[in-house]
């Protein structure tokens, strides 16, 4: 509209903008890209002295206000005609999120601001009805106390609580089974169930005013090792060792998987610098002027996107040559870790398969000879259920773990990732032979350059 000439001066009936509208709509490229243009200041002001930063309050939308926050945009003082702040407006609305964001950014003193009818944000968010009124008046509460200065910080006890969930989840069924005896197999084949049903039904971020990561397949992943080395080292080795070279070898192999999967929980995974962004690009207009995909600016990060380059909310970092967010690492594979990522993979299903394979020799061993009736079978998994169950879950993630690694093999011998993979490219047109080289040689040099599929204008975020 603004290439064949809109009028940018024109305002509503309430003296509102375009820009005004563009942070009601939600839209932080549409924002940005009126800010560029000279016309508008984020001090603006309808007839009602309502700024922009009361509008991205008033919708609930976190990563407006957070864009508004940025670089001093926004005022955050700023009070409309009736004396509300932004936090009187969220908390009426019973955003909670957004107090969360406008209490850290400027501590408690907002608290003690009163409106022109003398309420502060916590008298208004006690007017409200809702559940969510409810949860914001005990946020405001626990705080309306603190120095006016104090600016509050995320707790990360429900975080770490989340993290060893699984682990402490696990060992708690364990233990109520080793103490039931015999009857123990069927504690863990009803516990179990139950323990991945609350684990695989979590969202991505953790259900609180704070919105943090959720690190539920992460702690899925630690207990995974957790209980597996226990067992190994507990049960198995004590059984077998050292008759069978096989342990041997497993205890230097789970070494290794350990120390790449701290190396990978660490390393960079490709976040994109400001002086990496395109460098084609200077202003949301150049976008429109070469006819690009607004997408290609990152509004989080207000970078503009080299090809191949994808926004993670969950990491809040732009990534270079995104594959995917990987929910057991809580973290991106993008360029800088996808090699490491799939010799982590690969040492892991080396890791299952020897566990799998050491545990069916502990379990044949334990029987006695002679007597194989189903009964017997039957007697031996209930006395050896810790094994048995570790045997069983290390089983089912060795078959996920075999079809990762051949969706990530397919990418990697296409020249592309997997989320800007799409079928029909010439890369898919090589040999068996020649994606087998190209495997061997990413996984031996590490370095490759991404050219297959999409650049990512087609595609929709994720929203995770
Ligand atoms: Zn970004
Ligand atoms: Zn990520």
């Amino acid at each position: 509209m603004m290439q064949h000439g809109a009028d940018l001066h024109i305002t509503d009936l309430q003296g509102k903008t375009a820009m005004h509208h563009a942070v009601m709509g939600g839209n932080i490229v549409a924002v940005h890209y009126l800010w560029e243009t000279g016309m508008f200041r984020f001090s603006d002001t309808d007839m009602y002295r309502v700024t922009p930063l009361h509008l991205a309050a008033s919708t609930g939308n976190t990563e407006m206000v957070r864009y508004l926050l940025r670089e001093q945009r926004c005022a955050v003082e700023a009070v409309d005609q009736q004396g509300a702040t932004s936090l009187h407006v969220a908390a009426e609305r019973g955003s909670v999120e957004v107090c969360w964001i406008l209490l850290q950014r400027t501590g408690c003193r907002m608290l003690h601001e009163r409106n022109h009818s003398g309420l502060t944000p916590l008298d208004l968010s006690g007017q409200g009805k809702t559940f969510r009124h409810q949860q914001l008046t005990m946020l405001l509460n626990r705080y309306i106390n603190e120095p006016r200065d104090h600016k509050p910080r995320d707790s990360n006890i429900l975080y770490y609580w989340t993290l060893f969930f699984p682990t402490l989840g696990g060992a708690a069924i364990l233990l109520i089974a080793s103490m039931l005896g015999s009857y123990g197999g069927i504690v863990c084949c009803l516990l179990f169930p139950w323990l991945a049903r609350s684990i695989f039904s979590q969202y991505h971020r953790i259900t609180t005013y704070q919105r943090l990561p959720n690190p539920i397949y992460l702690g899925t992943l630690i207990a995974g090792l957790f209980h597996s080395l226990l067992c190994f080292y507990e049960q198995i080795v004590p059984s077998l060792w050292p008759t069978s070279p096989l342990i041997q070898v497993s205890v230097v192999h789970f070494l290794l998987v350990f120390g790449l999967f701290c190396k990978v929980l660490i390393h960079n995974p490709g976040k994109l610098e400001r002086a990496d962004a395109d460098p084609r690009f200077s202003c949301i207009a150049d976008l429109v002027v070469q006819n690009q995909s607004p997408q290609r600016f990152c509004p989080y990060c207000e970078l503009f996107l080299p090809d191949f380059t994808k926004h993670c909310k969950l990491c809040d970092l732009c990534i270079r040559d995104y594959d995917h967010h990987c929910l057991f690492l809580n973290r991106c594979i993008g360029q800088g870790n996808h090699r490491l990522f799939l010799i982590f993979i690969l040492s892991m299903v080396i890791a299952h398969l020897l566990f799998v394979a050491t545990a069916i020799a502990y379990l044949l061993d334990k029987i006695p000879p002679g007597g194989r009736s189903l009964s017997r079978w039957l007697a031996l998994l209930g006395g050896e259920f810790w094994v048995a169950v570790l045997m069983s879950l290390n089983a089912l993630t060795l078959l996920w773990e075999v079809w990762l690694l051949r969706e990530q093999c397919d990418a990697v011998a296409t020249g592309t990732t997997t989320y800007f993979r799409l079928g029909g490219n010439s890369a898919h047109q090589r040999s068996l032979r020649q994606r087998w080289v190209t495997v061997i040689m990413f996984l031996l040099e590490g370095g490759r350059r991404v050219s297959g599929g999409q650049t990512g204008e087609g595609k929709t975020p994720t929203d995770i």
